[in-house]
Parts: structure tokens; C-alpha cells; sequence
């Protein structure tokens, strides 16, 4: 019985049965054709076929994958799916994948901080004992410099000291050298000027052309 002969022949209810069927079962000769894998009964066309493999059905809104005839793989490719299902056991998702690399992008980064940390931590504390150093180096030098000046002023006060014993030294030189001149001109006055009397010795003054004789007020030495 053709199309035609139902036409003829059946009544309007059984003729768009009929038809339907018919539809169908051309339709889904078609190779884009996709039945629902939710079981709804219905069918379409996927004019994009496995390019743009997700389907949502016309009928019950079921989203499954054309090429698979499966609920759609949520983040998986047809590729991906393939191995998931060739090796469930080892298969690593691209997300999975994604997943891994952004810990591993993750613990990287964590090592870095925590180097740049430790590098920032131990430039802060060789920056803080180059300070104590410096400071260490500045109080080193006060000090120094202040025992300078106090090494130079006891210089300055002994030389001083010195200076004055010299200048009193001097001083006490010339005196005697003087003393000395004084006696010696005394003792040649005296020389001149007296004689030892010839009984006790002591010097009595000449009375040039006079017999008469007296005592000098002080002995000669
Ligand atoms: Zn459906
Ligand atoms: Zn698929
Ligand atoms: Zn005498």
C-alpha cells in the first residue's frame, strides 16, 4: 500500500497518522537526523551535525550529544568522551588538566612569594646590620676622634709644662750665670780692693799709703 492508496483510501485521522509515520521514517533516513535519547519519542534534524555536536530536544528540551546519542558530556569534547570512555580509570579531562596546571601555576607562584619573602626578609635584616654597623662605625669614630682631642690636649698641656720648665730652667741658668758673674766681679773687687790680714787671714781693704788697717764687713769664700 502506497502513500497514494492511503490517501485514497483512509479516513483524515488514519491518513495524518500515516503521514506522519511516513515523515519519519523518511526523515529519519536523513543523516543529520537525531532520534531523542531521552526517550520522548521524538526526533529532529542536526543540520550541524557533528561540527556543533549538542542537541536539545524539540520536544522534552533533553540537551544530549549528536554523535554520542548520550546526555550532552558537560565539558568534555567528542574526543575527550571517547577517552573517558575507551579509559575511564585514567582518563585526565582537559578541565582536569586545567585543574592540575593552575595548581601547579598556583604552587609556583606560592614558592616565588615565599622566596621573594625570605629575600625581602633577609635584605631587611642586612640592611638593618649594616645600619647597627654604620652606627657601630659612627660611635667608633666619635670615640676615636674624642680620644684624639683629649691625647692632643694632654700633649698641648705637657709641652706646655715642658716649655715652662725649659723658660724656668733658663731662667734659673741665667741667674746663676749672673750669681756667678756678680761673685766673680765681687771676688775681683775684693781683690782689688783688700788684702788678708797677715794674723786671722780675712780680707782687710788696702788703704793704699795708709798704715791704718780695718776689717772687710764679710769674709772671701
Ligand atoms: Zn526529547
Ligand atoms: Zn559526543
Ligand atoms: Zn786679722
Amino acid at each position: 500500500m502506497g502513500y497514494e492508496d492511503v490517501e485514497q483510501y483512509a479516513d483524515r485521522e488514519t491518513f495524518a497518522k500515516y503521514s506522519d509515520l511516513a515523515l519519519r521514517g523518511a526523515v529519519s533516513q536523513a543523516p543529520d537526523f537525531v532520534w531523542c535519547p531521552n526517550g520522548c519519542g521524538s526526533g529532529q534534524i542536526h543540520e550541524s551535525g557533528n561540527e556543533q555536536p549538542i542537541v536539545t530536544c524539540g520536544k522534552c528540551s533533553f540537551k544530549f550529544c549528536f554523535r554520542h546519542q548520550v546526555r550532552w558530556h558537560e565539558q568534555l569534547t567528542c574526543a575527550e568522551y571517547d577517552s573517558l570512555v575507551s579509559d575511564p580509570e585514567n582518563f585526565r579531562s582537559r578541565i582536569d588538566i586545567l585543574n592540575e596546571e593552575a595548581e601547579k601555576l598556583r604552587l609556583a607562584e606560592q614558592l616565588a612569594r615565599r622566596t621573594q619573602e625570605e629575600a625581602d626578609r633577609r635584605l631587611a635584616q642586612s640592611l638593618m646590620a649594616a645600619e647597627q654597623r654604620e652606627e657601630a662605625e659612627r660611635q667608633a669614630r666619635r670615640e676615636r676622634a674624642e680620644r684624639e682631642r683629649r691625647e692632643e690636649a694632654e700633649r698641648r698641656r705637657l709641652q706646655a709644662e715642658r716649655i715652662a720648665m725649659q723658660q724656668q730652667a733658663e731662667k734659673m741658668r741665667m741667674e746663676a750665670v749672673r750669681k756667678r758673674d756678680e761673685d766673680e766681679l765681687s771676688r775681683i773687687t775684693v781683690e782689688k780692693t783688700t788684702k788678708p790680714c797677715p794674723g786671722c787671714k780675712w780680707p782687710i781693704e788696702k788703704n793704699a799709703g795708709c798704715s791704718h788697717m780695718t776689717y772687710a764687713e764679710t769674709p772671701l769664700i
